[in-house]
């Protein structure tokens, strides 16, 4: 998945604070809570702006650790206009005085513990909050924010992360999309779970992740409220909404979980060729499961975005995103293989931190080489040998580094096919035997969790009893054509692989 101005955003820094608004006196504080406990041993201070991250140090904040989003919205598709409440639920981790979320729209009102809170706009999407009174460590914190704005005209940058379309919108983005919709602590390694509803004018379909804990309500004025909610801890760009004309199509799972794919009513003739792909998604989480280890989630499914979105896909836990482009040349099961496979590598495992996207990208482009080999239309190391030849050794591809590819290039070329590539010297060089231990065991050790790229050689190591050193160096931390192991030996002219034009097509609009 892609995004257009990465590099734009990371080269953000906060500038001028806005109005602090104090907290009304005279509000009462929820019984129990607002209270310190104890003595403060040291003065509260302010919780970090950012959590540091290597290519987008102000993502994320410091100073608590969120558990739940409640959020509550209502929508009007004729004018983009979003409103609502989200409530966190998080736990002190320091002293606070101050702690900012994430945040783009205009807020109305900040709640802290049941008190009126002061806050203030920094930056480009930071919401400085100041409870009246400090917050001590271990205690919880109950934030409810009140907004309103129109996400499609609130530019960080000049960017948002909100598609507006002709019949509704999507939130859907990544690194970050949550700064248009709901106030969060937008960085992979400050996971919680979440429910999301709805509000619309009757005859609109609201899509979101994980199941329905209720049927659709019908609401006083005509609307109906959609209900989602997500029982397994996620990173915050993997919530989505999918807002507009859908066909909801529902069926169970072979592991009995729900299967909900939605169909967008404006594809047209791309029609037939997204439900052929899309209908495969159970299939495919099937046999990922053998591969990866058992599927993280509660629900599965897929979204068929409408004709006017967004070029790319993303995949939104239990429910990935797919733009109109992918079914131009008819069905394309890759793609599915792809965003599905990032349920357990990069949605139930995440990034520790940016610079290590390869956990992601690397991992997904790797399951289309075996859904190939599976499907026989191309074994991994014909793909390889052909992915390999089809870069020249001057080509700018090599010199990005898919192990530490720079803010402005995590979704480069390089970090999905040299970082394939990489997985597949990885097998080599350890044995299908130990390669296909390492993957579930992989996904095991950091279910719902994060990982770093030297925490995977290290369990690579381990398994394998290998010192694999000089293959993580060679394919994810040098520039320029490395030279495959002598057991991938390039053919001078090798034979393109039936999967070859599918998995291209999809790659031209997963990276760029
Ligand atoms: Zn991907």
């Amino acid at each position: 998945m892609r995004r257009a101005l990465t590099a734009a955003i990371a080269a953000l820094t906060v500038t001028t604070a806005g109005t602090v608004v104090t907290g009304a006196p005279g509000q009462a504080a929820l019984p129990g809570w607002g209270r310190p406990k104890k003595p403060a041993a040291a003065t509260p201070t302010p919780g970090s702006p950012g959590l540091g991250d290597s290519y987008f140090p102000d993502y994320g904040n410091g100073g608590y650790d969120v558990g739940h989003y409640d959020i509550r919205l209502r929508y009007e598709p004729a004018t983009d206009r979003l409103s609502g409440t989200t409530t966190v639920l998080a736990t002190a981790t320091q002293d606070l005085s101050r702690f900012n979320l994430d945040f783009a729209l205009d807020v109305e009102s900040v709640r802290v513990n049941g008190w009126s809170a002061g806050f203030a706009r920094e930056g480009a999407h930071e919401l400085v909050i100041t409870p009246p009174r400090p917050v001590l460590k271990g205690q919880q914190l109950t934030v409810v924010v009140k907004y309103a704005g129109v996400p499609s005209e609130t530019l960080v940058q000049g960017y948002t992360g909100w598609t507006r379309v002709a019949d509704g919108a999507l939130a859907v983005n990544e690194p970050e999309s949550a700064w248009w919709w709901y106030p969060s602590n937008d960085h992979p390694t400050d996971k919680a779970t979440w429910d999301v509803s709805v509000s619309v004018p009757t005859g609109v379909e609201v899509v979101s992740n994980g199941v329905q804990p209720r049927a659709p309500l019908p609401e006083a004025g005509n609307r109906t409220r959609w209900s989602w909610r997500s029982v397994k801890p996620g990173a915050t760009y993997q919530a989505f909404l999918a807002i507009g004309q859908y066909d909801i199509v529902t069926d169970t799972a072979p592991n009995g979980q729900p299967v909900v794919n939605a169909y967008s009513t404006t594809l047209g003739e791309r029609a037939p060729a997204a439900r052929a792909s899309i209908e495969r998604t159970a299939e495919v989480v099937d046999w990922e499961s053998g591969v990866f280890g058992p599927y993280p989630f509660e629900a599965q499914g897929g979204v068929a975005g409408p004709i006017d979105g967004f070029g790319f896909a993303l995949e939104t836990q239990s429910r990935p995103v797919y733009g109109p482009g992918f079914w131009r040349r008819g069905s394309n099961p890759y793609v599915v293989v792809h965003e599905n496979a990032h349920q357990w590598f990069g949605d139930s495992v995440s990034v520790a931190d940016w610079r290590h996207i390869w956990l992601n990208e690397g991992f997904a482009s790797y399951a289309e080489w075996l859904w190939s080999e599976e499907q026989g239309e191309g074994t991994a190391q014909e793909l390889f040998d052909f992915t390999y030849a089809s870069y020249p050794a001057d080509s700018e591809f090599w010199q990005v580094l898919p192990g530490d590819p720079g803010a402005g290039d995590v979704f480069a070329d390089a970090v999905y096919d040299r970082g394939a590539m990489a997985l597949h010297q990885l097998r080599l060089a350890v044995g299908d035997e130990a390669f296909f231990r390492i993957l579930p065991a992989w996904t095991a050790e950091h279910r719902y969790g994060n990982g770093t790229i030297a925490q995977f050689q290290a369990l690579a190591e381990r398994i394998s009893g290998r010192d694999l050193d000089a293959v993580f160096t060679t394919w994810l931390f040098t520039a320029g054509r490395p030279e495959p192991a002598a057991a991938a030996r390039v053919a001078v002219a090798p034979a393109q692989p039936k999967s070859w034009t599918a998995i291209r097509a999809a790659h031209q609009l997963l990276d760029r």
